[in-house]
């Protein structure tokens, strides 16, 4: 499938993307996935995104998608979307958004249960969390909210959408007992993001702080 000229690198860019989160162990059972947004040029094409139940580790770009506003495949493309693209879409909506990745790892999956009724998890304290973009100190407050879970993704991204907006320095969140949304300006940023995020989240659990 050719949407653009360069469509081959901004998957090869997912497809490294979501193989590396593979290797981490934050990708079991073919869940999660990843995308990027492409250019102007590939309009109506929002983003470039894994498909849909496919092993992570040997995930390529051939199964890559371009997917336009409504989440459908560009060009006929035959493959299936991530049934969690909707999500992705609603974060492309907001400015600066130029990647989203969303992993399933069990620290995620544990502390957002177990701090639901919180609605939220907050860091502070530690070094790492001067790997989130702005952040310069270890001693700030960051805040992962906690949205309850579903299947219906149109649902999901309305409950969502309206709750992000007022939380300007917002990086991500969790779906409980489900997993981690991460995004960033680049893919760069928003792998830094996870990898940040995924390391604090086994910090707290091994602190024990979250029941
Ligand atoms: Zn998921």
């Amino acid at each position: 499938m050719n949407t653009f000229r360069d469509f081959k690198r901004y998957a090869e860019q997912v497809a490294d993307t979501a193989r590396w989160a593979a290797r981490m162990g934050w990708a079991p059972a073919t869940s999660t996935n990843y995308s990027v947004r492409l250019p102007d040029e590939a309009a109506p094409a929002i983003c470039a995104i894994t498909m849909s139940g496919i092993e992570k580790e040997r995930l390529y770009a051939d199964s890559v998608l371009a997917v336009d506003g409504d989440g459908l495949p560009m060009n006929g493309n035959l493959l299936r979307p991530s049934a969690e693209t909707l999500l992705h879409l609603m974060l492309y909506r907001r400015k600066n958004v130029g990647a989203v990745l969303h992993t399933h790892s069990m620290a995620a999956a544990m502390l957002s249960r177990s701090a639901e009724v919180t609605g939220h998890l907050s860091f502070s304290g530690w070094e790492l969390l001067k790997g989130l973009d702005g952040i310069d100190r270890h001693d700030c407050d960051v805040r992962l909210p906690i949205f309850p879970n579903s299947q219906d993704m149109a649902q999901l991204a309305a409950h969502i959408e309206p709750r992000l907006l007022d939380t300007e320095a917002c990086y991500g969140f969790l779906l409980a007992g489900h997993g981690l949304y991460v995004w960033g300006k680049t893919l760069t940023d928003a792998k830094r993001h996870l990898e940040v995020f995924e390391y604090l989240l086994q910090c707290e659990r091994a602190v024990g702080h979250h029941g």
